[in-house]
């Protein structure tokens, strides 16, 4: 007999959708959206819905703790019992902490699943007190986005999704959206239904920009250039809210110097589109209100990534498009809850002094002869670092060192897990209650387990829980129960709780984050949470971390002719589900015709992706949806993939970008030749 369970996905999405699942002899064996979210109202992407019931019960999930028994990267490993593998890490990182002292210890931890407990709770409390290295982990993705928002707008929420579908004209922003932010397409195609022009800006002819009034495909890493030319046009059009400015808008004037330093047919020389779509778009803009941009991930992943947020920021501020439900700028969601961060992960445990690591530095560390203490032991967990951080093939490098212990917790076996000395399964989210907030919707939910935990398989929580008692921690702080950490993890007497506790909200419903029993409206219910209390423009607190308190623009110099782009697909979230049968073919490299002729290439042939750091083997597939001088593959496919054992974050640069110090994926500049 079947049974319909509520749950949620927990995948590095802004969606985070409410899903309802087919639960058979403690099996799920369907999974599809449910209504309990009203954002997400039913509908999911297809992975989830193909790829899950084997993502939990397949041949690739890890049931049993392991130890490798070959070669680190072979993946060969036999079954040990808890007991034993508790054991083995207390023993092999006692020994590197009695060498090095515990900073020589790093958890190496990324976004695998979103729900708050399984994601940063009873693990940062166990690495806080064992004094092990921190890791900053928002460089890898998010934090160029984050710091961009948070120095012009401060912690405050920006406009809800689903308002856009109040607006009269949308501009999607670097988002494939069809891929991966569905439910922005919703109201998309709602507020198009009531008669809004829709505006793409992506270097590619995405599904979206296919639906699109206007399709600007712009060069990569020029948004920045973009968004200063239309508040170039929209100055000349008289556009500018000249009220709104004084009244709220910090740095006006300095940004305009430096805008103006790209008048329109400049800037359309630079960022490779018409000078006349720019005009229109600045027009368009002018003359609709509301108006909203959406905008994505990738266009951050570049060295001018947080100036160009920023700028795109600064428009709805020049034109007065913000105080209207449906116009400004949808972002900053993250901010909507009330989240205690402090009480769950505990930072007041980690030592004083106690050294920070940028996550992508981690491959190059580890590798570092002088590094004092050096990292010599790894705890990689809700991560599969070889296929998603820049530099692919010196994290595979240092994650081969004898001398480097690897303990793995995870869902599955995964490209990394394959140099751990010893793999600890973790419980799948179907299988241990959580909270999930989200970062793309404003919408708090809860879930409880579906089903047991397959095998022997433990909550991250449990894990930690086992490993703090293992190390000989007994404070209170780490017998906290999983219900207790929930009602941790958010203010409980905050009203956007709605008076639920967050371990008792009701999992077939979603709390909408109100304010004022309201939506958030930036300049209506809510107003920036910046040192000025204004929208900056021009940031100190930007300009004393990262050098420049305004935008700016640097071309990336290179000897290879073509920019790569690696974005998000329809087959895997980040690299989730790579390790599936489905998702063994090789993704293409696609090229425009222009480019193909002029190498003499043929649709369809292998070619080789080359450049300083790694080179990748892919079927080339020709078409005009990307624009001449880049190619595009989709990241997170896993080695089995590939055919020489690299994918393409073996070809992303090493610098970093111009805030958060983070990655510049489509900074990665490459040739492209046959493959012989
Ligand atoms: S991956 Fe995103 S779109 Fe797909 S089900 Fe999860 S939250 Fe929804």
């Amino acid at each position: 007999m079947s049974v319909q369970k509520a749950s949620v996905c927990p995948l590095d999405c802004p969606d985070t959708c409410s899903l309802s699942v087919t639960v058979e002899h403690d099996q799920v064996t369907a999974v599809q959206g449910s209504d309990a979210n009203p954002l997400t109202r039913g509908a999911i992407c297809a992975k989830v819905a193909n790829y899950y019931p084997e993502f939990v019960h397949g041949a690739n999930r890890l049931r049993h703790p392991m130890k490798r028994v070959g070669p680190k990267g072979e993946s060969k490993f036999e079954r040990i019992s808890w007991d034993e593998a508790l054991d083995i890490i207390h023993h092999r990182v006692g020994d590197v902490i009695a060498r090095h002292g515990p900073q020589a210890v790093l958890p190496l931890n990324y976004a695998g699943p979103h729900g708050m407990l399984a994601g940063d709770s009873m693990s940062l409390r166990f690495f806080h007190r064992l004094g092990a290295s921190l890791l900053s982990r928002r460089p890898l993705c998010g934090g160029i986005r984050g710091e961009a928002y948070a120095g012009t707008f401060g912690a405050t929420p920006g406009t809800p999704l689903q308002q856009v579908s109040l607006a009269k004209l949308v501009i999607v922003w670097g988002n494939n959206a069809t891929a991966c932010n569905l439910h922005l397409m919703r109201h998309v195609n709602a507020a198009k239904r009531k008669g809004a022009k829709l505006v793409v800006i992506d270097p590619k002819r995405v599904k979206v920009a296919e639906q699109a009034h206007l399709h600007l495909a712009i060069r990569p890493g020029t948004d920045v250039v973009l968004a200063w030319a239309l508040a170039v046009e929209l100055e000349r059009l008289g556009g500018f809210d000249h009220a709104f400015i004084h009244n709220h808008v910090l740095g006006f004037e300095a940004f305009m110097a430096s805008a103006r330093e790209y008048p329109t047919d400049v800037a359309a020389g630079i960022c490779g589109v018409p000078a006349e779509d720019v005009r229109t778009l600045a027009r368009w803009y002018l003359e609709s209100t509301p108006a909203v941009i959406a905008w994505g991930n990738g266009l951050e992943r570049n060295q001018n990534g947080g100036s160009g947020l920023r700028a795109i920021a600064a428009l709805p501020a020049l034109a007065g498009k913000f105080g209207v439900p449906g116009g400004g700028l949808v972002g900053g969601a993250g901010n909507a809850f009330p989240k205690t961060p402090d009480r769950l992960a505990r930072p007041d445990l980690v030592p004083p002094g106690t050294r920070t690591i940028n996550i992508i530095d981690v491959g190059n560390l580890l590798l570092d002869g002088d590094l004092d203490p050096p990292l010599k032991a790894l705890f990689i967990y809700n991560h599969n670092p070889v296929i998603v951080h820049p530099g692919q093939n010196r994290m595979k490098q240092a994650l081969a060192r004898d001398d480097v212990f690897i303990a793995g917790i995870e869902v599955a076996m995964t490209d990394s897990m394959a140099y751990a000395d010893v793999i600890l399964p973790a419980c799948t989210h179907f299988e241990h209650a959580d909270v999930y907030p989200a970062y793309g919707q404003q919408y708090l939910q809860r879930a409880d387990a579906v089903i047991a935990p397959v095998g022997e398989s433990l909550p991250n929580t449990e894990i930690f829980r086992r490993l703090a008692a293992r190390f000989g921690f007994d404070d209170p702080a780490f017998r906290t129960s999983d219900t207790e950490l929930m009602d941790a993890a958010l203010d409980a007497a905050d009203p956007r709780m709605q008076g639920f506790r967050p371990s008792q909200i009701p999992t077939d419903r979603a709390l909408r984050m109100e304010y004022d029993g309201a939506e958030p409206v930036l300049f209506g219910n809510v107003m920036p949470r910046t040192p000025s209390g204004r929208i900056e423009l021009e940031s100190a607190a930007l300009g004393a971390r990262y050098g420049s308190p305004l935008p700016t623009f640097r071309p990336v110099v290179s000897a290879y002719p073509l920019t790569l782009i690696t974005p998000a697909s329809d087959r895997r979230t980040t690299s989730t589900f790579g390790g599936l049968a489905a998702n063994d073919a090789t993704p293409v490299l696609e090229m425009h015709p222009a480019d193909a002729e002029a190498r003499g290439l043929r649709d369809g042939a292998w070619v080789k992706v080359w450049n300083d750091r790694g080179e990748v083997h892919l079927p080339l597939g020709i078409t005009d949806a990307i624009r001449p001088g880049v190619v595009c593959s989709e990241k997170g496919a896993w080695f089995r993939t590939s055919r020489n054992g690299q994918t393409v974050s073996a070809l992303a640069p090493a610098h970093k970008a111009d805030l958060a110090e983070g990655a510049c994926y489509n900074d990665a500049r490459v040739e492209v030749a046959a493959l012989q």
